[in-house]
């Protein structure tokens, strides 16, 4: 089914990303992938969670269906108090442009742009006017502010997710969806960017969801959720690094 409603401003409803039974099964000619076996989760406007597991666990499955990338199996997902499976591909895409930003493993750059022009892409793609001081700023909370002309093959890797960062928090997203945004950046890189993951979500009320291995980055955000063969199996708040990593260990017994 399809509809044209536009949906309400996430703003106002304080659950930024629902999720009731969803399962995911993957099918093939070798039998079925359980990758999701039945999640139900809230995650609260301004929250910043951390997603961690073994694996094949299940942990970018989850990210993309919570992000309306991929559809679940059975059970709903809502953004913003409105349910994606009553919205057709041109209302998600447009949902997704306007109140949602991503950051992968991958950098996900399009190496013929300038690092401006990646960061200015979605908002361009949502047909907003793009404020090149905002840009600019952007680049300058991920220390890139003197390689805004650089194409990405001329950036090192850490350089090109701090220019997916950039591209992050310049749309303002309502909710930020990160898989494993620090594993490819050094020390000082990474903490730079869990900072401003960890204001996003304090300081401007922004939803953040992050997939990590990390137990020191999982513990910059409020609330960690493992999961274990598709499944959430334990759940801790305001942790450090040494009690996720603990967590990390007796889960994986
Ligand atoms: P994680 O991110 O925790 O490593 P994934 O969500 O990528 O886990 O994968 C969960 C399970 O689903 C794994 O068993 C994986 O092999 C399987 N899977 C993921 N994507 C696909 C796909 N496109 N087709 C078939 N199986 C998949
Ligand atoms: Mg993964």
């Amino acid at each position: 089914m399809t509809t044209t409603t536009t949906p309400p401003p996430l703003a106002a409803h304080p659950v930024a990303v629902a999720l009731d039974g969803v399962t995911r099964t993957y099918r093939s000619r070798a039998g079925d992938v359980h990758a999701l076996r039945g999640i139900t989760h809230t995650f609260a406007r301004g929250s910043f969670t951390a997603v961690m597991g073994p694996s094949g666990s299940g942990k970018s499955t989850l990210l993309q269906v919570a992000a309306g990338l991929d559809r679940p199996t059975t059970g709903q997902v809502a953004i913003g108090g409105q349910p994606l499976g009553r919205l057709g591909e041109t209302a998600l895409t447009r949902l997704r442009r306007t109140s949602m930003a991503f950051v992968f493993q991958a950098y996900n750059l399009l190496d013929a742009l300038s690092a401006f022009d990646n960061v200015a892409l979605p908002a361009r793609l949502a047909g907003a006017r793009v404020d090149r001081a905002g840009v600019m700023d952007a680049l300058r909370q991920v220390g890139l502010e003197d390689r805004a002309r650089r194409r990405p093959p001329e950036l090192s890797g850490g350089q090109q997710q701090r220019v997916a960062i950039a591209r992050a928090l310049y749309a303002r997203p309502e909710v930020l969806f990160a898989d494993e945004p620090t594993g490819a950046l050094d020390r000082a890189s990474g903490r730079q960017v869990l900072e401003l993951m960890r204001s996003a979500a304090d300081d401007r009320g922004q939803t953040v969801v992050m997939v990590t291995h990390d137990p020191l980055a999982a513990s910059y955000a409020h609330s960690v959720l493992f999961l274990a063969d598709g499944m959430v199996v334990g759940r801790l708040d305001r942790a450090d690094a040494t009690r996720i990593a603990e967590t990390m260990s007796e889960l994986e017994r």
